[in-house]
């Protein structure tokens, strides 16, 4: 890890996502001062299962363990919590066996975790907190501003029920201000200069997470449970349902991946119903539809996509977004969380460059987006490419050929190290940032 600064920037972070989490702890991991606002009044353990790949396990593995005494690292605490299976099963839609694919070699530097978001949302929360990182919750940044040496936040009250409306938005400064507010985000309009709208991806993924023994107790579903983690998808034409099952928590989730063009909306909590879902798989695999058939509730999360923006950092450099605010994933890609843990790491680096004098803090800012740009946008083509594959493929054929249906495990994306990478790019970036002003 790059040492740590001693005099350190001032950094604002709005939103405590895994983005804005990751941000926040890795510039005070490296000096700078660090206020974390987010807007919702108190921490929930939301949504169902989330990945992190081992370019991002590589980050988690390296964060020390909290000041208390014997207090267990993060990696050491997702690691129980998280999926152990040895490979990936792949089915035909109406259950026939096309192959198998190992999971990633475990690597002790570069762990891979999956796991429920929520869960593993708070033990990074708490994390932070006990390393000493200030967070405000019940903040809601409604204004961002700009000026020619601070740049800062206006944001309101919240309970919570909702705004407190009332009260004045109050105001704050920093040197910086990141911008990672998640999909919807208000710091993307600064940035831009415009409101970006998300366009329907086509697609919507029905999701749920549950207690794993109405499965145990049905003769069909309970070999699923009986052994160890167990992580299996069943393919065909534009649809995809991929279950896992995590023996340590007794619980299992699963997504049915599905055309939709209905009206969209980014939420993650709006409810689907099992009758559509079981619509989506007429005709499909007893045992994905009987899973389906013991779950009480799940959500309904249609998919959004956005153009690549144009830039993730605003004219005066002080401003940027960072996360699903600079470039929303699409799942199939498997890297949105793990690309925003990368973006919080390689930002907090290049701010050392401010803090140290060594360059001037709107060019260490723009030299981040830099760096980045062109690996997230690789990222994210990645999630169009495996969904093609996954709903595209000769289905009759695909018992034949079946390394047609696996992942690829490219090293540009899963051995990489973003903070050896910014460390070792900085200078010549740098070079062409300042070559171009
Ligand atoms: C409730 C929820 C459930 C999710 N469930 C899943 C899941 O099950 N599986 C999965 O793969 N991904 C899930 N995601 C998405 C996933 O967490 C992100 O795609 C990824 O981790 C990148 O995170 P992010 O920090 O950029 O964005 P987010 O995780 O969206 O975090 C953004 C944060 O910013 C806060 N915020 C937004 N606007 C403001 C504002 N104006 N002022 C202050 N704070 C603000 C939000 O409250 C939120 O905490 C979920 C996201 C959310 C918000």
């Amino acid at each position: 890890m790059v040492s740590k600064s001693p005099m350190g920037v001032k950094v604002i972070v709005v939103g405590a996502g895994f983005a804005g989490l990751t941000a926040a702890i890795e510039c005070h991991l490296k000096g700078h001062t660090v206020t974390l606002l987010e807007s919702f009044p108190v921490l929930k353990p939301l949504g169902d299962i989330i990945s992190f790949a081992p370019n991002a396990g590589r980050i988690i593995a390296r964060w020390p363990p909290a000041p208390t005494p014997s207090a267990p690292t993060v990696a050491q605490q997702y690691a129980p919590i998280c999926l152990r299976n040895d490979e990936f099963v792949f089915r035909r839609w109406d259950g026939e066996l096309l192959t198998t694919q190992p999971v990633h070699e475990r690597k002790e530097d570069a762990p891979e975790f999956s796991g429920h978001r929520g869960v593993m949302h708070q033990i990074l929360f708490e994390y932070a907190e006990s390393l000493g990182v200030e967070i405000l919750l019940g903040r809601r940044v409604v204004e961002y501003v700009e000026e020619k040496d601070r740049a800062g936040v206006r944001y309101i009250l919240r309970n919570d029920r909702e705004d407190s409306g009332t009260t004045e938005p109050e105001v704050m400064w920093a040197d910086v201000v990141v911008g990672s507010d998640g999909v919807r985000s208000k710091a993307r309009e600064l940035v831009l200069g415009y409101v970006d709208n998300p366009k329907p991806s086509g697609y919507a993924i029905y999701r749920a997470w549950m207690d794993a023994a109405p499965l145990a107790a049905d003769p069909l579903t309970a070999p699923l449970v009986a052994g160890s983690d167990y992580h299996v998808g069943w393919f065909g034409p534009d649809v995809h349902f991929v279950f896992a099952y995590i023996k340590n928590t007794r619980s299992v989730s699963w997504v049915c991946t599905h055309k939709d063009d209905a009206d969209i909306d980014e939420s993650w909590s709006f409810p689907g119903h099992i009758e559509d879902v079981l619509k989506v798989l007429e005709g499909w695999d007893k045992v994905a539809r009987r899973i389906v058939q013991l779950t009480d509730t799940c959500v309904d999360w249609k998919l959004v996509y956005r153009d690549p923006l144009e830039r993730w950092v605003s004219k005066g450099g002080r401003i940027c977004l960072l996360g699903d605010s600079a470039h929303p994933f699409l799942p199939t890609s498997i890297q949105g969380a793990s690309q925003a843990m990368e973006d919080g790491v390689v930002l907090a680096t290049c701010l050392l460059f401010a803090a140290q004098r060594v360059n001037p803090l709107p060019d260490t800012v723009r030299v981040y987006e830099r760096l980045r740009y062109e690996r997230v946008r690789r990222a994210q083509l990645l999630g169009e490419s495996n969904r093609d594959k996954w709903h595209q493929a000769d289905f009759d054929k695909a018992k034949e050929d079946p390394e047609v249906m696996k992942l690829g495990r490219d090293p540009w994306l899963f051995a990489f190290d973003c903070e050896k990478d910014a460390c070792e790019r900085y200078e010549s970036v740098m070079k062409q940032i300042s070559g171009s002003s």
